[in-house]
């Protein structure tokens, strides 16, 4: 999925997150908002990419992107750092970075801008390169930008707006 959709799923993990501890409500919500995007560190057109290319470069060339950090071994190394610092903060993190890896196992990419051109996630790296997924939606496609993005931001704002 496009960053745009990736952020408006981590801010519906981060909302509800937050309601849970209105005392760090931002912290969480910050979180959720990075974790959310974070697997995209792999690519120098994500979000995250663009104002990390050096790093974003050197993953894609070692990795591929889609790869390592679209794994279960990234959700748990990174929700276990990001704990140790505050667990509720770790929590969402951690919820960001699993939204991002349920967004992109049921869509798939087109074209050179993405070099895994399959739909999935290999949640099994580095045990397996095997993606996991399902080719259901298309990336910046109709249905993301004009259906599932403005549906999810929606329900994002009207959580959202109940905390505030
Ligand atoms: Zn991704």
């Amino acid at each position: 999925m496009m960053g745009r959709t990736h952020l408006a799923l981590g801010a519906v993990a981060g909302v509800h997150l937050a309601a849970a501890t209105p005392r760090l409500g931002l912290p969480i919500m910050a979180a959720a908002l990075i974790g959310a995007i974070l697997p995209d560190v792999d690519t120098p057109y994500s979000k995250l990419g663009r104002r990390l290319w050096p790093l974003s470069r050197i993953i894609l060339m070692t990795f591929g992107h889609r790869g390592g950090t679209h794994s279960a071994v990234f959700l748990i190394l990174a929700t276990a750092a990001m704990w140790f610092v505050s667990p509720p903060v770790g929590l969402a993190f951690g919820a960001g970075i699993a939204t991002h890896l349920a967004a992109d196992a049921v869509s798939f990419g087109h074209g050179t801008r993405f070099t895994a051109r399959g739909a999935g996630v290999p949640l099994l790296w580095p045990l397996s390169e095997r993606k996991a997924g399902l080719r259901l939606v298309k990336v910046n496609g109709a249905l993301e930008n004009l259906v599932i993005l403005p549906w999810v931001t929606l329900y994002a704002v009207q959580l959202g707006w109940r905390l505030v």
